[in-house]
């Protein structure tokens, strides 16, 4: 299926309307004039078809140029070319700022094997707007080293503490990962053990957190599939569910997770202000269950006020979705942002939480907590039939470790994650 666009013989060159035919031209929806990007993306979805935007005869709402390489849209979904994206004061979306992405990347190599994640990963945006309070990714390169672009596109003063109010969307990604990967010779694809050769959506963004970003993820899911290489989704959102249908086709080549760090709603909207609920994430992840996908729980950060019936509460809950594995990783408290962690828990009221946060910030107590609850998650994972944690050491914890348990930790990092949603791809 292909986009045709006509003309209109009483409107100007720009004015035309646009329809999608089948292969042999005949007519299968009528799109009016200037369908807008979501209507776009929408109608690939109804579909189950990728449609490059890219010289299909669609022309920039603003300007009349025919969109022919990159793209994006405006706040209301008009689709703008990349001169006319690019010079765009930004929007205002309640406490959101938002606007267009001028990252030229699509796939970037991910040193997240060394967690059994991936090899690459793709982020469909700059910023996100759950802003999470432990979130360690603003205090990463990939934001501390763009602050101006990010004061030109968004006009952030302080990209680590504004994390969460902006958010630079990437629309033509899905185009652009179906050219790159056309030009990609795979013997080159970098396929480690632990990673794959998959790639993670995403690492530095929630891929589903809203409708534009779900759209951007579902086409660079497609292509990703299409080109047989396996795919890890990392996300706080029950969004995902609107792409069961792809996941299924994808025949056990994508693996769905959520981030469930605790059940406790209210300590959780504490720290991630604005994401969903822990309970909307579980239930999205018991429909991946209930539709054959494989899937997977991110256990982390598991906060140190968690005790044992905490955590084996929590692991009943994970059990009964039958998970591949569940990743689990405690606290870690790096960061400008720990202390806005520290911050918000108080001003919730969780002054205990804070307490405890606090204490973890000494070395020697961090590790003590650390190592506690990486044992604990693991021996009460052994009442579960269903229940197989791989943990995550973080690489400072077992330099801090001694004797048996650094044996023991280093042991952890080397693991391969006990899944299998990647067999079927190509690597
Ligand atoms: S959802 Fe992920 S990327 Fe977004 S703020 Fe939370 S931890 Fe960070
Ligand atoms: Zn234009």
């Amino acid at each position: 299926m292909y986009l045709k666009t006509e003309r209109d013989p009483e409107g100007g060159w720009y004015d035309r309307y646009v329809q999608l035919v089948d292969s042999e031209g005949r007519t299968i929806e009528q799109l009016g004039k200037h369908p807008t990007l979501d209507e776009l993306r929408e109608i690939e979805r109804k579909h189950s078809v990728r449609i490059n935007l890219w010289q299909q005869g669609l022309v920039c709402y603003e300007c009349g140029n025919q969109i022919n390489k990159r793209f994006s849209s405006t706040l209301e979904g008009h689709l703008l070319c990349w001169d006319c994206a690019t010079s765009k004061e930004p929007y205002e979306q309640g406490d959101l700022t938002v606007n267009t992405d001028p990252t030229k990347s699509v796939l970037s190599e991910s040193k997240l094997h060394e967690k059994s994640l991936c090899d690459y990963v793709i982020n469909v945006a700059t910023g996100c707007k759950h802003g999470c309070r432990f979130c360690y990714v603003p205090s990463t390169p990939a934001i501390k080293n763009r602050d101006r672009m990010l004061e030109k596109q968004a006009e952030v003063e302080n990209p680590q503490e504004d994390w969460g109010s902006y958010l630079l969307y990437r629309d033509d990604l899905p185009e652009r990962t179906h050219n790159g990967l056309k030009e990609t010779d795979f013997s080159d694809w970098k396929v480690t053990k632990r990673g794959r050769g998959a790639v993670m959506l995403s690492s530095g963004t929630d891929c589903y957190q809203d409708r534009r970003a779900a759209q951007i993820t579902r086409g660079c899911v497609h292509e990703l599939v299409d080109a047989d290489i396996p795919v890890r989704i990392l996300t706080r959102s029950p969004n995902v569910t609107r792409d069961i249908d792809l996941f299924k086709k994808s025949d056990g080549l994508v693996t769905v997770g959520m981030s469930i760090p605790s059940f406790d709603t209210s300590l959780v909207k504490a720290l991630e202000p604005q994401a969903p609920p822990p309970q909307a994430r579980w239930e999205a992840l018991d429909e991946m269950f209930r539709a054959g996908i494989p899937r997977f729980v991110s256990f982390s950060p598991t906060y140190p006020t968690m005790d044992r019936d905490q955590i084996r509460e929590t692991l009943s809950w994970f059990e009964a979705i039958d998970p591949e594995v569940v990743f689990h990783e405690p606290m870690n408290p790096r960061g400008k942002n720990f202390e806005m962690c520290l911050e918000a828990t108080r001003e919730a009221g969780y002054e205990h939480v804070a307490k405890d946060l606090e204490r973890i910030q000494r070395n020697d107590q961090w590790a003590e907590y650390a190592v506690e609850h990486i044992e604990l998650v693991q021996e009460l994972a052994n009442d579960f039939r269903n229940v197989t944690v791989h943990s995550w050491p973080d690489r400072k914890l077992v330099n801090s470790s001694h004797g048996d348990t650094k044996r023991k930790l280093k042991n952890m990092r080397k693991q391969v994650s006990p899944e299998s949603f990647a067999s079927q791809g190509r690597f």
